[in-house]
C-alpha cells in the first residue's frame, strides 16, 4: 500500500505471550477469551509487528519488537519465540539491509517495542541499525531512565544505552510534525510519552495503534490494560481518536494482533469495534 511518498508495509518480528488478565483490564475473561487464543498459564497468542514506511531517500521503521537478548528465564516467563520471524529476516525477504535503515521511531521504550534496536555480538550490546537515528519523546526518555516500581520491568536499558553512547538517540520535546506526511499523536496514558505516527497524504490515513490500541479487541473504550499507568487517561485519549478514525475512514495498525494487521474503525449504537480488515500487502506472512 502507498501513502503519499511512502510505500507501507508490516513485518511480524516475533510471538510471545502476556497474561491475558493484564492484557484486558477489568473486562472479565469470559469476554476477552472469545476474542483472543489462550493457554494454560493465561497467556494470550500475541506477536510483535513493525511497520516500514519507505520513500525515495527514507527507510523508517516503527518499533522493534522484542528482539532476542532475552535469557532462558523471561523468554519462558513471556513464551518469546523468534524461530519463525524477526525483523532481520523480514527486511532481508524486502531485499533491505540493515544498514540501509535510516530512521527508527521507538513509540516508547517497552521492552516488547524496542528489543529488537540492539543485539549482542561477541558479549558487547552493538546497535541493530547503523545508520539510523532512534526518535523518542524527551518525557519517555526520562521515565525510561528512571522508571517507577511498577514499570521497571518493562524499561531495559540495554535496548538504548549502547545507541545513546553512539549519538544515535534524537530526543523529541514534544514536537508533533516528523516529516511531510508522518506526524504522531502523543499519549501518557499507557506510559509517559508515547509517540504514535499517523501517516496521511490527505486521503488515505493510518495510524499506528502501539499501546494505545494494541490489538483489535481494544478498540471499544473499557478495553484497556491493566499496565497502563493512568487507565483514565487512555480512555480519554481513545475518545478523542477514535470518533475522526471513523469520520475520515483511517486505517489502524495492530502492532501485538496476531490474526490482524490493520483494520477499519466502525462505530455502532454499542460504541467502537474493528471493522473490515486492511491487507497491507503480500508475501511477508
Ligand atoms: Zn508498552
Amino acid at each position: 500500500m502507498k501513502i503519499g511518498a511512502f510505500e507501507i508495509s508490516e513485518i511480524i518480528t516475533s510471538e510471545f505471550g502476556l497474561d491475558g488478565g493484564a492484557m484486558f483490564g477489568v473486562v472479565p475473561k469470559t469476554l476477552w477469551s472469545r476474542q483472543v487464543g489462550v493457554d494454560d498459564q493465561n497467556r494470550i497468542d500475541m506477536v510483535t509487528r513493525t511497520l516500514l514506511l519507505e520513500s525515495a531517500d527514507r527507510k523508517i521503521l516503527v518499533d522493534t519488537g522484542n528482539g532476542d537478548k532475552w535469557a532462558e528465564k523471561y523468554k519462558s516467563i513471556y513464551r518469546i519465540d523468534w524461530s519463525r520471524f524477526s525483523l532481520v529476516d523480514g527486511l532481508a525477504k524486502k531485499g533491505i539491509s540493515p544498514s540501509d535503515i535510516t530512521d527508527v521511531i521507538c513509540t516508547h521504550l517497552h521492552f516488547d517495542h524496542v528489543g529488537g534496536n540492539t543485539r549482542m555480538e561477541n558479549d558487547k550490546l552493538v546497535p541493530v541499525f547503523p545508520s539510523a537515528t532512534y526518535w523518542v519523546q524527551a518525557a519517555n526518555w526520562e521515565l525510561a531512565n528512571s522508571p517507577t516500581e511498577k514499570d521497571q520491568a518493562s524499561y531495559l536499558s540495554e535496548n538504548w544505552g549502547v545507541l545513546a553512547e553512539n549519538g544515535m538517540v534524537k530526543i523529541l520535546e514534544n514536537e508533533r510534525e516528523f516529516l511531510d506526511g508522518i506526524r504522531f499523536e502523543i499519549v501518557n496514558g499507557h506510559t509517559t510519552g508515547q509517540q504514535l505516527p499517523i501517516v496521511s497524504d490527505g486521503t488515505t490515513t493510518l495510524m499506528y495503534g502501539g499501546d494505545l490500541f494494541p490489538m483489535k479487541p481494544h478498540i471499544p473504550v473499557p478495553w484497556v490494560m491493566a499496565y497502563d499507568i493512568e487507565p483514565m487517561t487512555t480512555i480519554a485519549e481513545k475518545k478523542r481518536v477514535l470518533p475522526k478514525m471513523v469520520e475520515e475512514d483511517w486505517i489502524l495498525f495492530f502492532e501485538h494482533d496476531p490474526n490482524t494487521a490493520a483494520c477499519k474503525v466502525v462505530k455502532t449504537d454499542k460504541g467502537y469495534f474493528g471493522g473490515d480488515a486492511v491487507e497491507l500487502d503480500e508475501g511477508t506472512r
